[in-house]
């Protein structure tokens, strides 16, 4: 197989469904992934974007926000971990291969639906980094439901705590640290712009989190700081596996996009860079789409 950068058709550059179907107790553990994503590990090339940066990523242990810790790292910044004390295996695959980039590695277990966790994992980040200047928050819950009578008061309530309040506790915990220069990046989802009939409560918290950052772009671009939003489709994570999607559209997962695959989390990445980098010097409360050719209109 060639390489990820040499030119070549991106509709098979990687796996195609249909996919074995490999259920999984939340939040799940990507080394379990049949076939196994892509986060990076092998295949991202760092070029020296993020020299001396400091990144807090949650939900760094997995999927996209795994791909985005490991860019951070060979992109020259250390990078802190936020995830859940049952992903410590998925973890510490990301923690070494932080310190394999020459890199500070941060390791933050814990539940950011706890206001009090989500406010302190952020001092601890500072603490263990020596501050925070590039924000990603990007852990989510996604549950599916078959309709809305079977969307109950607590699933509801985790989704909203897990997705937004979690955000709004970190992002506040975060500002009073972040220099002028430093960006805010948060994980929306092509269901703000598209919502599923059977993610309810999800796509609505990804709307929310689509307002909430374009609003906080406007606040922080007066201290020098921009935020933005990455909108991403069908990319093969765990999420799906562990109750985000039923098992039947797992095994057909990112069949419909217009690349008839998933996306694999490595090619997010590089959004991520470009937004926490200093390139990214004249973007602030933009919402970056990369849905699979599904746009977000
Ligand atoms: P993932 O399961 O690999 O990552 C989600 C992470 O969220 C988990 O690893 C976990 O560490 C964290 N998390 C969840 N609940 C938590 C809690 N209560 N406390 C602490 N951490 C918690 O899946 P992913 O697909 O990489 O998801 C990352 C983000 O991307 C999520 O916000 C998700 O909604 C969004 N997203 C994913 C897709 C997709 O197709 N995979 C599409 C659109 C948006
Ligand atoms: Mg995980």
């Amino acid at each position: 197989m060639p390489d990820r950068l040499t030119m070549q058709d991106p509709r098979t550059q990687y796996p195609k469904p249909p996919f074995p179907k490999q259920p999984q107790p939340r939040p799940g553990i990507a080394g379990k992934l049949e076939p196994r994503p892509d986060h990076g590990e092998k295949s991202y090339i760092g070029a020296g974007k993020l020299k001396g940066r400091k990144a807090l990523v949650t939900g760094g242990d997995s999927g996209i926000g795994r791909a985005a810790a490991i860019a951070f790292a060979r992109e020259g910044a250390d990078v802190a971990i936020a995830y859940l004390p049952s992903e410590e295996e998925d973890a510490r695959e990301v923690l070494a291969l932080i310190e394999e980039a020459g890199r500070n590695a941060v390791a933050l277990p814990g539940d950011v639906s706890d206001e009090a966790w989500s406010r302190q994992l952020v001092e601890d980040a500072v603490k263990g980094l020596g501050g925070i200047d590039i924000l990603v928050i990007n852990a989510g819950r996604q549950q599916w439901r078959e309709n809305v009578g079977e969307v109950t008061s607590d699933d509801f309530d985790k989704t909203i705590k897990t997705n937004l309040y979690a955000r709004h506790w970190i992002t506040q915990a975060a500002v009073p640290h972040l220099p002028v220069g430093a960006s805010v990046i948060t994980t929306a989802s092509v269901q703000a712009y598209e919502p599923s009939d059977i993610l309810l409560d999800y796509a609505t918290t990804k709307a929310g989190i689509v307002a909430y950052t374009k609003a906080l772009a406007k606040q922080l671009v007066e201290k020098g700081i921009r935020a933005n939003v990455v909108a991403p489709g069908p990319f093969w994570t765990v999420l799906q596996a562990s109750g985000g999607q039923p098992q039947e559209m797992v095994a057909h997962f990112g069949e419909h996009s217009r690349f008839g695959r998933p996306g694999q989390p490595v090619e997010i990445a590089p959004v991520y860079v470009l937004l926490a980098s200093q390139e990214g010097s004249y973007i602030t409360g933009e919402v970056f789409g990369v849905t699979g050719g599904a746009g977000i209109a």
